[in-house]
């Protein structure tokens, strides 16, 4: 008998891309119906419209309205915000998934699939529709450790972990973190976000089950541990889900442009820097960052968004649709023309790092950009902007090795000299090269894990799909 699973995506395209694939793989290879439920806080982006066109023939979309925006909380910061919306739309998700159940002409609905930011009431939806209740977590295994340590976290220390002395390890793992590395949401504790979030982190101990989107090539030791605490349910590391490149929603003059521009350049020459769909630098951080690049003489693809003083302004969409350079008065275009190619707001990241004038990649360290990276075996510079960026920022250049992080001085800002030093050490230098074989070998182990038959990644989707089957 065939059986039907939705997927609720949290907002924004981080969460939307592996969704959206992980639906796909559902619908190819294990010819299950899926329905992927979308939500947003405003009108979706162009790239999300694309993307959402480009699977419907797969896929059963059903997008949430937004919340009419006199009913969106005013400066609130980004983590607030979807703690916000997931609760908003518990209403919607009931209708939709009593009519999914409801229908006889479909495959029964046998499980709900939940985003990370999910709310309580999903656990109760899903019991009163006798369908399992399981969680997509779209991160790392990083970042699901710690939350699942955060309880115990709490518990042990008093005042605001960024000024704790010692570090601290998570169960299971070697490395250990300063309070100043921890998540976002857990930085100021007396923040409304704080408590929601530590409430968060004791729900994902009531779901049946957690698919987290990496796998045992990349995070053997945390994986390990959490498969093995019975408190913690079970724990399918079912990736590394990237999205094709097909529902990019690119395709446009300035995709062109990336990669026709990209095709003149040398093997290995160019550094591609990008903050994801949501990041977004202060003026005065631009400038440094434009000096950085012109001082260090190589060859570099940046992807720019307007100036902002919030470091997450483009989350949600807002940003991407701009249309000049009007914030470089200083001649850089002109100085760098040649040497380097500045992009409005979006590049095809896909097909760029997986082009082969690519030689390494600074990033803001979002989950899906770290694993399109590795898995196109390109080292990094880490650069950390807001959510989890720099506890994952840490695994990348002390557990795996294959990035190097980038040092704000007192005032807050990654100086020009210290842009010159991580480029040539990443570019230039043996630790660049060390890093990048590295990087190629763990690459290489993660794409098997999710490609070849009886790697550990499908073995994973496998077990939890017989489960749905079973339920
Ligand atoms: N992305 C892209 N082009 C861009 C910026 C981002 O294709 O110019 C894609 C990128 O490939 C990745 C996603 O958007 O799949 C960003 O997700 P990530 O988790 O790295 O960061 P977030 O945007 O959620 O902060």
């Amino acid at each position: 008998m065939a059986a039907q699973v939705a997927i609720l995506s949290g907002p924004g395209l981080g969460h939307l891309f592996p969704c959206s694939e992980l639906a796909r793989r559902l619908v190819r290879h294990h010819n299950l119906t899926v329905t992927l439920i979308t939500q947003s806080l405003g009108p979706p982006s162009d790239t999300e419209l694309s993307l959402i066109s480009s699977i419907r023939e797969e896929i059963n979309v059903v997008s949430i309205p937004p919340p009419p925006p006199h009913s969106i909380p005013q400066n609130k910061n980004l983590i607030f915000l979807l703690f916000f919306l997931s609760a908003h739309n518990c209403p919607h998700l009931r209708t939709i998934l009593s009519s999914l159940s409801g229908n006889t002409n479909t495959p029964p609905l046998k499980a709900l699939l939940v985003d990370m930011f999910y709310d309580e009431a999903t656990l109760d939806i899903a019991q009163e529709l006798g369908v399992g209740h399981y969680m997509f977590f779209t991160s790392g295994c990083i970042l699901l450790s710690f939350a699942l340590h955060l309880p115990k976290l709490d518990e042990t220390y008093d005042g605001e972990y960024t000024d704790m002395l010692e570090s601290i390890r998570l169960p299971g793992y070697c490395q250990s973190f300063s309070g100043r590395d921890f998540p976002q949401p857990v930085v100021e504790r007396k923040n409304e976000v704080y408590t929601s979030y530590l409430d968060l982190s004791k729900l994902y101990y009531k779901t049946h089950g957690i698919l987290v989107n990496s796998t045992e090539e990349l995070e053997p030791e945390l994986i390990k541990f959490m498969k093995e605490n019975k408190r913690i349910p079970p724990v399918y590391p079912i990736g590394p889900l990237i999205r094709s490149c097909s529902c990019d929603g690119g395709g446009d003059a300035s995709d062109d442009q990336c990669l026709r521009w990209l095709e003149e350049q040398p093997n290995g020459s160019v550094l591609y820097v990008s903050f994801g769909s949501g990041g977004t630098l202060t003026g005065e951080q631009m400038k440094e960052l434009a000096w950085g690049l012109e001082l260090s003489k190589q060859r570099f693809l940046w992807v720019v968004k307007r100036a902002n003083d919030e470091a997450d302004a483009s989350y949600f969409g807002g940003e991407i649709n701009m249309s000049s350079f009007d914030f470089f008065s200083t001649g850089f275009l002109d100085r760098t023309k040649g040497l380097g190619l500045v992009v409005l707001a979006w590049a095809p990241q896909l097909q760029v790092l997986g082009h082969a004038a690519i030689g390494g990649f600074l990033t803001h360290c979002g989950w899906n950009s770290i694993l399109e990276s590795i898995s196109n075996g390109v080292p990094m510079i880490a650069w950390p902007l807001f959510a989890e960026q720099k506890i994952n920022a840490v695994m990348l250049e002390e557990d795996m090795k294959v990035a190097v992080r980038a040092k704000v001085d007192d005032t807050g800002l990654v100086r020009k000299e210290e842009i010159v030093r991580l480029i040539k050490c990443l570019m230039e230098e043996d630790q660049g090269r060390k890093m990048r074989d590295r990087v190629n070998l763990i690459g290489l182990k993660a794409a098997q894990a999710i490609n070849q038959e009886g790697g550990s990644s499908i073995r994973s989707m496998k077990a939890v799909v017989s489960e749905w089957i079973d339920l």
